[in-house]
Order: C-alpha cells, then sequence, then structure tokens
C-alpha cells in the first residue's frame, strides 16, 4: 500500500545571520522519521554545508516533540518504498529480500546519513523538546551541542523489540558507559535534567527560549573564523573516533541486524511485533523515573 503523506514540506530549511534552521516537519506523528522525512533531512544539511553564507546549523522539531523516533505506524510509513535519491551506494532496498532489504536500507538510511551529518564541516545544534525517542536521539546525538527544554526526554525503548539499541550505537559516547547500560536495558526516559548532569546535553532552558537559546549559540560559532571552526569540529570528531566511535558503530550495526532477522526467523516483523502503541505504553509505564 502505498504512503499517504500528510505534508509536502516534511522538513522546513530557514537562513538567519550565518545559521540554517533545519525544522522536522511533521508534528502530526511527532516528527516520526519516514524516508520521505530522513532524505529531506539529508538535503536540508546539504543545503547548509553547501551555503558558505551558512557557519552553523540548528536542528528542530515542530510541535511538542523533537521526534518520536523512526516511522513505525504512521500512515507515511514507507519503509517498503523504493527511493530514487539514494545518497550512497547501497542498492534499492525494496529489490531485495531477507535481511538484506533492511540491512541495506538502514545502512543508507540511518547508518551513513546520520554520520554523514556528524562529519559536516558546521557545527550544529539540536534544540530538543517533549520526545527525543530512538531515532530522535540519532538525530540530536549527530549534532554537536544539544540545548533541551525543561519538558525534553530522551528514550532507546528499542530492545523491548530484541534489537541491542538504534543503529547509531553510540549510546556509551553519549554517556558514562554504566549509565548508558541502564539507559538501554530499561528503555527508560531520561529527563533533561539528568541528561544535563551526565553532560549529554549543554543547556536547559524553558519552552519559550528554546528555539532563542539554540540560535544565538549557533550565531556565535557562526561569528567565528569559519576554518579554525571546521578544525575544531574534526578535531573532537577524531578525538571520539580514536576512542573507538566509529568503530564502535560497526562492530554493532551487524548485531542489531542480527535482532532483526532473528525476529523474522521466529515469524514476526523486524521489530518483533512491537508497534508504536506498545512502545508508547511502555515508555508511559516505565517513564518519569530518571
Ligand atoms: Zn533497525
Amino acid at each position: 500500500m502505498l504512503p499517504i503523506y500528510e505534508t509536502d514540506e516534511p522538513v522546513t530549511f530557514e537562513t538567519a545571520e550565518g545559521v540554517a534552521c533545519i525544522t522536522l516537519n511533521r508534528p502530526k506523528y511527532g516528527n516520526a522519521q519516514n524516508g520521505q522525512l530522513i532524505y529531506a533531512l539529508d538535503a536540508a544539511w546539504r543545503r547548509a554545508a553547501d551555503n558558505d553564507d551558512i557557519g552553523a546549523i540548528v536542528i528542530r522539531g515542530a510541535g511538542k516533540n523533537f521526534s518520536s523516533g523512526h516511522d513505525i505506524g504512521t500512515p507515511g510509513r514507507d519503509a517498503d518504498e523504493p527511493r530514487t535519491e539514494r545518497q550512497t551506494f547501497w542498492p534499492n532496498h525494496s529489490a531485495r529480500d531477507g535481511a538484506e532489504t533492511a540491512y541495506i536500507r538502514e545502512q543508507e538510511l540511518y547508518l551513513e546519513m546520520c554520520r554523514r551529518w556528524r562529519a559536516c564541516p558546521k557545527p550544529a545544534i539540536a534544540a530538543v523538546q517533549g520526545a527525543c525517542i530512538a531515532g530522535g536521539l540519532m538525530v540530536a546525538w549527530a549534532c554537536d551541542l544539544i540545548v533541551a527544554c525543561h519538558d525534553a526526554f530522551f528514550s532507546d525503548p528499542v530492545l523491548q523489540m530484541g534489537i541491542p539499541g538504534v543503529e547509531y550505537f553510540a549510546h556509551a559516547f553519549e554517556m558514562h558507559p554504566r549509565i548508558a547500560r541502564e539507559f538501554l536495558y530499561l528503555g527508560e526516559r531520561m529527563t533533561a535534567e539528568r541528561a544535563y548532569q551526565l553532560g549529554m546535553v549543554n543547556r536547559v532552558v524553558s519552552a519559550e527560549q528554546l528555539e532563542a537559546e539554540a540560535l544565538a549559540i549557533a550565531k556565535r560559532i557562526a561569528s567565528l573564523p569559519r576554518f579554525g571552526v571546521t578544525l575544531a569540529k574534526q578535531a573532537f570528531n577524531a578525538q571520539e573516533d580514536l576512542a573507538g566511535k566509529r568503530a564502535t558503530m560497526e562492530a554493532v550495526f551487524p548485531m542489531h541486524h542480527l535482532g532483526h532477522a532473528h525476529n523474522l526467523l521466529l515469524g514476526k516483523n523486524l521489530r518483533g511485533g512491537v508497534d508504536s502503541r506498545a512502545v508508547k505504553s511502555a515508555a508511559r509505564e516505565t517513564g518519569d523515573r530518571a
């Protein structure tokens, strides 16, 4: 069945004083990431990278939530659809079968794109409100800085699907490994305040201040010597990768897909039969303890 897109503009792009503001724009569905949105997001990153007037990027979500994660249940879910705008050399996933379909689709849309965004020479600031769940984490973690408002919460609940965390396995680099284990094993919501205490979030502000704060930081970065900023960003990326960030993701991605394939071998779907309603109710049950 063909997806029903509720918007032609799943990502919006604006500029202000050297800053590109990229907005995830599916507020009706918590900015759930279907292929339509992810390719539009990738195109927006490219547009910001290509524009010499832009020195920094703000990534934000329209509506009450930053992102509820990968789209696993809206009318616009399009995971089975072929894509013509592929950005890597992976073939069209929809023409494959078995474990290969998801393996190559997730390489292209999730792992490679997130890593490309992280490698953008221009720093990015995520402005997070409400839910930042699973695939939402990947978009925020690919940014250099994270500003959150008081109601923001972070969670990776995908272990209940039998999968060891989201495709971009940066958990133990975003927080202390022991906290990362708790975060993933229990799948609980982490409040903005705790994320701030752990150093995963740079600033926690009111909902009214969120956009202005992220924009102010981005403008300040955009006013600095451009090449120096790029070198500084590359230095931090290099440090993380020398500590194993990239290698960890390479090692874990096949495990993630062994989890998906195991679900298929058991006669279930990729997510072990867990749907978005089950994820939401589990998040509520465990929620707000952090
Ligand atoms: Zn996956």
